[in-house]
């Protein structure tokens, strides 16, 4: 288990046992079972690592019942100074050979259990036969904890925000001419990692007809002129919260025709659905905003993703920027505006700031300027 430090102190991951408590009753479920990942180390400020042993916290909706930490034994000591003693946490590990599942279900009442999103299926289809219970995805009651950060949380992404923007007014100097965009993206790894993040979590250097692939990473394309790059960039700090933002730079004037009036149009948008986020708005009117823009402008058809996605421990959390969804979005939100623009074999472009639901309004935590920046 990685023992970083997490900005959490006791106090803190008591009430966030409480609240998952009060979420686990209200969605009728008997206990949530939260496996390594970005839930438990939300939940206790280590996230483990162990894949094909057990590890979980099981939290029952019963708050007359203790949280249960299973383990194995060899990776217990591991856990560093989690104070599950203080938590009110009840430890049971188990040895190689052992059957860990029913460790899980023991002392439970009766009900379904609400299973962190991301645990392995080989964990899963176990716990199932050892049971019998019906099981569902923990998400929909951990986001209802998750999606609203809190003042430490805050401030971590503004933080890791403020080293993103760091990132990109360095990213002129690694762009030369005659480079190739794994060159380009090594530079960029290692300045994201100087400017205080734990990793380089991901590097998309697309250049030319690679910016017209959003996920694109890097190749051995080389920068030639009249090139349009996307550069989308980011990682975690130490306490695991994490950064995500592009900008799109031009290798001298733009080869292709129609990209002044295209990024143009594509500013408008994302500034659009910057200023329509406030306490109230549901995430797909802010892809809306974003949308009808780039529709306006005939690129409708060109911007082939959703807006946004929610930012925190994970790069990609609730709540999604999405059409059809009708959640309506309260102060400590944060996710990401990212309308973009792409053209087949073409070039492409996109725009990302990480922004805060504040309580009457918005908070960008990225900070470069929008233009295109032409080297
Ligand atoms: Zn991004
Ligand atoms: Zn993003
Ligand atoms: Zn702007």
């Amino acid at each position: 288990m990685g023992t970083a430090a997490a900005p959490l102190d006791v106090s803190t991951m008591q009430a966030r046992l409480v609240k998952l408590r009060v979420a686990a009753t209200k969605a009728g479920m008997a206990a949530v079972v939260v496996t390594p990942g970005s839930d438990l180390r939300y939940l206790i400020g280590v996230g483990g690592s162990s894949f094909e042993r057990l590890t979980a916290l099981v939290v029952p909706a019963d708050s007359d019942a203790l949280p249960v930490f299973v383990s194995p034994a060899l990776e217990f000591a591991e856990l560093g100074d989690v104070p599950l003693d203080e938590l009110g946490v009840e430890v049971r590990t188990w040895v190689d050979g052992d059957d860990p599942y029913p460790l899980v279900l023991r002392g439970l009442a009766a009900g379904r259990l609400a299973v962190s999103d991301m645990t392995p299926a080989l964990h899963v289809l176990r716990l199932a036969v050892a049971g019998e219970r019906e099981q569902v995805l923990a998400g929909p009651v951990l986001r209802e904890l998750r999606m609203r950060k809190d003042a430490a949380e805050i401030e971590q992404l503004r933080q890791v925000g403020e080293a993103i923007d760091r990132v990109h007014e360095r990213v002129p100097h690694f762009l030369q001419l005659g480079r190739t965009e794994a060159q380009v993206g090594a530079d960029i790894a290692a300045a994201i990692v100087e400017e205080g993040h734990a990793v380089a979590e991901f590097v998309i250097v697309g250049s030319g007809p690679n910016g017209a692939s959003p996920h694109h990473g890097v190749s051995d394309r080389v920068i030639e002129r009249g090139d349009v790059v996307v550069v989308d960039i980011g990682g975690p700090l130490p306490s695991g919260y994490n950064s995500d933002s592009t900008r799109t730079y031009a290798v001298g004037p733009p080869r292709e025709s129609g990209v002044l009036a295209a990024y143009a149009a594509l500013h408008a948008a994302q500034q659009a659905a910057v200023d329509a986020v406030r306490p109230g708005v549901t995430c797909e009117q802010v892809d809306h905003a974003a949308r009808s823009v780039l529709e306006e402008a005939g690129l409708a058809e060109h911007f082939i993703h959703r807006t946004g996605h929610g930012i925190g421990l994970d790069v990609h959390e609730e709540p999604y920027i999405v059409s059809g969804n009708d959640l309506p979005l309260e102060p400590g939100m944060t996710f990401s505006v990212e309308p973009g623009v792409y053209f087949a074999g073409r070039w492409g472009a996109r725009i990302e700031d990480i922004v805060l639901v504040t309580a009457d309004g918005v908070e960008r935590l990225n900070n470069r300027p929008h233009d295109l920046v032409e080297l």
